[in-house]
C-alpha cells in the first residue's frame, strides 16, 4: 500500500454488499474483517479520503496520471457535430468513421484528432456539417484550432474554447486540471456507489465536475463550455470498462452527450501512454492574425461581398445598411461590420440577417446585438434565440454582457420584403430544405442576385462534381422555381460567386 494513503477508520465502514436484488447482504463478522483487509490491500482508499487534495492525489496514482505526459488512443465509433442540427434544440448530425486517433499532450496542452473515412450516417442528410471526407486531422493548441485535409489547412477559431475543454475533460486531463484549479469536494451516491465529486473552474475557459469511484477511476465528467452564441452548454462524458496499459488506466468506452443528445460515442481499441505528441501551428496560421481583417468586394451597385470562412454581404439601402450574417465568433462578426462600414461609409448597420442557426452562421450574433442592429431570423428561432441571448455568461463575460444591452430580434415568416424606394430585398424561406428548417435566402430582384447559405457552396472551378446531386442544392432549385425568381448570379455564404448555370450543372440539369 502506498505510504501516503491513510487507512480508513474502521467505524466508517458498514461492510455489506448488495445482492442481485440490490439488498445489502451481511457477512459473518470474521469474513467481514477478512474482506476489509483484502479491500485495504487492493483498493486505494479514495472513498474514504476526507479532503480534495488527497482524493485527487489518490486518483492520479490509481489512474497512472502522475507520470503521464501524453496519451494516444485509437477508437472506432461516431461523432456528432455540435451547432449543425437541422432544427435548434434537436439532435446533432451523426458522422461515423473507420478509426479515430486521438492524442493529447498534457504538458503543452495540445491535442490532435485524426479521422479515417469519416462519413455522414444519414442518407439523405439532414442538418449541416462538412460532407464526407477521406481523412482529416484537427489540431488544437491553447490559441488555435485547425483542420488539415490534404494540403488544405482550415482555421477554426470558433472551436478553440470547446476543443481546449475537451482536452481537459479526458480521464487523465481532468485530474490534472482539477489539481491546478482549487477544486472542491462533495460526495454523491449513484446506483449504490459512493463517488467523490470534484468540481473546479478553469478561469475564463470551462467548468467541470469529475466523479471518481472508490478505485480512484474517473467514471464521469459533467462540464460546461462556452460555445459562440449558444452560451455555456452542459456536457456529460462517461468513461467505462477501464483497462490497464502498463500502469495507466484507460476506459474502453467513452460516451459524451450534450443536452441529452449524443455528441461522441467511442470504443477504444488501442492505448499508447507517453508517446511523442507534437502539435505546432503552421507558420501561416501564427503569422496571420487570428481574425484577419476582411475587405469588401463590390458585386453590384451598393452590394458588397465580404469574403471569409463564412462569406458575408453588405447591402446599401437609402439610409442604412443590411448585413447578411454575423458568423463564427463575435470578433469575426465585428470585423465584418467594420468592413461593411468602410465599404458603405456614413450609414448605420440597421439590420443583420441570420440565414440560419448553425454556429458558422450565428456564432457572432452577440456582436450584432452590441452593434445595435436588429437581428432578423426565421420565426421558429425567435424564442430559442431569446433564450441564447438571456443565458448567463459566467465563464467569460463578453462585451454584450458587460454593456447590459438587450438584443433586438425580428422574426420573419416565409417571406419578407425590405423596401425603401431605393431597392427591394426579399427574404424567402427555403421550404423543405433538409439542411436546416430555418434556412432563409435573400433575393435582389433588380440585380437578379440570390444570396444563399449551404444549399450550394461552390468549390474551385475545376473541382469534380459529386456523383449524386446534393439534396440541399436540388431543394434550392425547387425553391427558386417555386418562387419564380429570375436569378443571374448566386452569392453563396461559402465558396465563390457563380452564375445560376453552376447550380443547374451541380444538380445535373440543363435548367
Ligand atoms: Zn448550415
Amino acid at each position: 500500500m502506498p505510504a501516503d494513503i491513510q487507512p480508513p477508520h474502521v467505524q466508517l465502514l458498514k461492510y455489506s454488499k448488495p445482492n442481485a436484488a440490490g439488498h445489502p447482504v451481511s457477512f459473518p463478522r470474521g469474513i467481514e474483517r477478512l474482506l476489509l483487509a483484502v479491500t485495504l490491500i487492493f483498493s486505494p482508499a479514495v472513498a474514504f479520503a476526507q479532503d480534495v487534495t488527497t482524493v485527487l492525489a489518490q486518483a492520479s496514482r490509481a489512474m497512472g496520471a502522475d507520470n503521464l505526459k501524453t496519451i494516444r488512443y485509437t477508437s472506432t465509433g461516431a461523432e456528432y457535430v455540435l451547432g449543425q442540427n437541422a432544427t435548434p434544440g434537436g439532435p446533432w448530425p451523426q458522422y461515423n468513421f473507420d478509426w479515430m486517433i486521438s492524442a493529447f499532450n498534457y504538458e503543452s496542452g495540445t491535442a490532435s484528432e485524426e479521422l479515417g473515412n469519416r462519413t455522414r450516417a444519414d442518407n439523405p442528410p439532414r442538418g449541416g456539417g462538412q460532407p464526407s471526407i477521406g481523412r482529416g486531422i484537427t489540431y488544437v493548441t491553447d490559441r488555435f484550432v485547425w483542420t488539415q485535409i490534404g494540403p488544405r489547412s482550415i482555421s477554426r477559431p470558433w472551436n478553440v474554447d470547446d476543443r481546449n475543454h475537451q482536452t481537459w475533460i479526458t480521464p487523465h486531463g481532468v485530474i490534472k486540471a482539477a489539481l491546478r484549479n482549487k477544486a472542491t469536494l462533495k460526495w454523491q451516491t449513484r446506483n449504490g456507489q459512493r463517488l467523490a465529486a470534484v468540481s473546479f473552474t478553469e478561469p475564463g475557459k470551462f467548468s467541470a465536475t469529475a466523479f471518481i469511484d472508490k478505485k480512484g477511476l474517473v467514471e464521469r465528467v459533467e462540464s460546461r463550455a462556452a460555445i459562440p452564441f449558444y452560451g455555456e452548454l452542459p456536457f456529460v462524458t462517461t468513461y467505462a470498462d477501464y483497462e490497464d496499459y502498463a500502469g495507466v488506466k484507460f476506459p474502453s468506452r467513452i460516451r459524451r452527450t450534450q443536452n441529452g443528445f449524443p455528441i461522441l460515442d467511442l470504443t477504444v481499441t488501442k492505448v499508447e501512454p507517453n508517446v511523442a505528441v507534437d502539435v505546432r501551428p503552421p507558420d501561416a496560421l501564427i503569422n496571420a492574425a487570428a481574425y484577419p481583417e476582411p475587405t469588401a468586394v463590390k458585386v453590384a451597385d451598393g452590394v458588397w461581398s465580404i469574403p471569409g470562412a463564412t462569406n458575408c454581404y453588405a447591402i446599401e439601402m437609402k439610409d442604412y445598411i443590411i448585413v447578411v450574417e454575423s458568423p463564427l465568433t463575435n470578433e469575426i462578426a465585428t470585423s465584418v461590420f467594420d468592413a461593411a462600414r468602410r465599404a458603405i461609409p456614413g450609414k448605420p448597420i440597421r439590420y443583420v440577417v441570420n440565414t440560419h442557426h448553425h454556429i458558422d452562421h450565428s456564432g457572432g450574433l452577440r456582436a450584432a446585438a452590441l452593434e445595435g442592429a436588429t437581428i432578423i431570423t426565421y420565426v421558429s428561432n425567435k424564442r430559442i434565440f431569446e433564450g441564447y441571448f438571456a443565458s448567463a455568461r459566467r465563464l467569460a463575460p463578453d462585451k454584450l454582457t458587460k454593456s447590459g444591452k438587450k438584443a433586438k430580434l425580428m422574426a420573419v415568416g416565409d417571406k419578407y420584403v425590405f423596401s425603401d424606394g431605393s431597392r427591394n430585398v426579399e427574404l424567402h424561406l427555403l421550404r423543405g430544405n433538409r439542411h436546416a428548417d430555418d434556412l432563409l435566402m435573400l433575393y435582389l430582384p433588380k440585380e437578379k442576385l440570390l444570396i444563399e447559405a449551404d444549399a450550394l457552396s461552390p468549390g474551385p472551378p475545376d473541382a469534380p462534381l459529386p456523383a449524386e446531386p446534393d439534396v440541399f442544392s436540388v431543394n434550392l432549385v425547387e425553391n427558386i422555381e417555386r418562387l419564380k425568381l429570375s436569378v443571374d448570379r448566386i452569392l453563396p455564404l461559402h465558396g465563390r460567386i457563380v452564375p445560376l448555370s453552376e447550380l443547374y450543372r451541380a444538380v445535373k440539369r440543363s435548367s
